[in-house]
Order: C-alpha cells, then sequence, then structure tokens
C-alpha cells in the first residue's frame, strides 16, 4: 500500500477551509448533499464546547473566604450572622458563585432559625438535592445545580404550600431587586 498522503491543504483543524456541500454537478451528488445536510448541520448546533469546571485556585480568587468555606466545603454561617436573615425586599436571589437564580422573595418566610428559608427554589431545576451524612445526622443538603455550590439544607418542617424548608445560607446568595 502507497504511503498515505496526508490529506488537504495544509490547513488546521479549526475548519476555516470547510465547504458545506461537493462542488460537482449531478443527481448523485445532490442526493448525497441533500441526504447530510441536515444530519451535518444539527451536529454543528451540538458542538458547543463545554465550560470548564473552575478550578480551587480560581473558586477562591472568585469567592470571598466565607464564601468559599460554604460554597466549596460545605461550611455553615453562624444562626443570624447572615446577611438576608432579615431582609424582606422584593426580588430574586442569585448564587453568588455562579450567578444562576436560585429562590424568590415571594418563598422566603421567617422561620425563626437565624437562616434565610424559602418554602421552595425559584424552579425545581435551579438546586440539586444530594443525602448529607456528615455530623452524625442525615439530612438533605440543597446545592446549586449550575456550580455545585453548597447552599444548605431543606427539611420537611416548612409551611404551605409545600411544607419544605429550604434553609440557606446567606453567604450562598447574592440578592438583586427585579
Ligand atoms: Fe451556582
Amino acid at each position: 500500500m502507497p504511503r498515505r498522503r496526508r490529506s488537504g491543504h495544509g490547513q488546521g483543524k479549526e475548519g476555516s477551509g470547510y465547504t458545506a456541500a461537493p462542488r460537482y454537478p449531478g443527481p448523485v451528488n445532490e442526493a448525497l448533499a441533500n441526504q447530510t445536510a441536515t444530519p451535518q448541520t444539527t451536529a454543528d448546533q451540538a458542538a458547543d464546547p463545554p465550560v470548564p469546571a473552575p478550578s480551587d485556585e480560581q473558586w477562591r480568587a472568585r469567592l470571598g473566604p466565607d464564601q468559599y468555606q460554604v460554597l466549596r466545603h460545605g461550611a455553615t454561617e453562624p444562626p443570624w450572622s447572615g446577611r438576608y436573615v432579615h431582609h424582606h425586599e422584593d426580588g430574586t436571589y442569585r448564587c453568588v458563585g455562579c450567578g444562576a437564580v436560585l429562590f424568590s422573595s415571594s418563598n422566603k418566610f421567617d422561620s425563626g432559625s437565624g437562616w434565610p428559608s424559602f418554602y421552595e427554589p425559584a424552579t425545581a431545576e435551579a438546586v440539586e438535592l444530594r443525602t448529607d451524612k456528615s455530623h452524625g445526622m442525615v439530612r438533605t443538603e440543597v446545592v446549586c445545580r449550575a456550580c455545585g455550590g453548597h447552599l444548605g439544607h431543606v427539611f420537611d418542617d416548612g409551611p404551605a404550600p409545600t411544607g419544605q424548608r429550604y434553609c440557606i445560607n446567606s453567604l450562598s446568595l447574592d440578592f438583586a431587586d427585579d
């Protein structure tokens, strides 16, 4: 077998020389182009590169020291210490790590626990629930689905309409009025 030639024209893989359809006229090539056109377009649209997760060093740089301990290491701020415990303005609470919308002021209530409390997240997809067996307890941890940052825990002793109490660290949140 002859030595394989490098195909192409000396350009890189970035696709700058990419030609979408064969240029040869004729029914065979037209049929081929029509067959492949739709799948190629779909594949191209799906090819958005995934955003790499920040490294530990990047999280340290992005967050304050207390925020970093809560979001990245599951720490809990002392009760009554957080800036949103007694916060009652209308607006949206976002993840301080990544900006994802997590909770709405319309779902916030005074739990008396010393932490901001909500009876549900802004959307079910905003948070992820994980079993947490640390500290000799079995609790349900609440994390930001977008960045994996620790937010707090959810308990079944909340008010109507859900009966849930999302007990969330102020340090994980960033409020903005609507
Ligand atoms: Fe996040």
